[in-house]
């Protein structure tokens, strides 16, 4: 579980994907939409494991990590204009944001 930067209601990996609607595909960033507050956040998907993050500079790719889960069945893939999640056998695709 990972808590919203906002409103610290707790989340599991299906609601955060469920949740982000676009992508930055190269640093692997989600725009997620807290489903309990409706505050928007970055969160960091890679193989195996699913953050909060805070971005810190545009149009930079640095961060700041807030807090991390280990989710052992999330594999994800970039292209240039989505970035793929699976969580297990479900697929998600966010297209790029500019
Ligand atoms: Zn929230």
């Amino acid at each position: 579980m990972l808590h919203c930067p906002h409103c610290k209601v707790e989340h599991d990996a299906t609601t955060l994907l469920s949740c982000s609607d676009s992508a930055w595909p190269l640093p692997q960033w989600l725009w997620c939409e807290c489903p309990a507050c409706h505050e928007r956040f970055h969160l960091h998907a890679r193989d195996g494991e699913l953050a909060t993050i805070q971005v810190l500079g545009s149009p930079g790719a640095e961060f700041r990590t807030i807090e991390t889960m280990p989710c052992s069945d999330l594999r994800t893939r970039q292209d240039p204009a989505f970035l793929h999640c699976w969580l297990g056998e479900v697929h998600y695709e966010y297209a790029a944001r500019e």
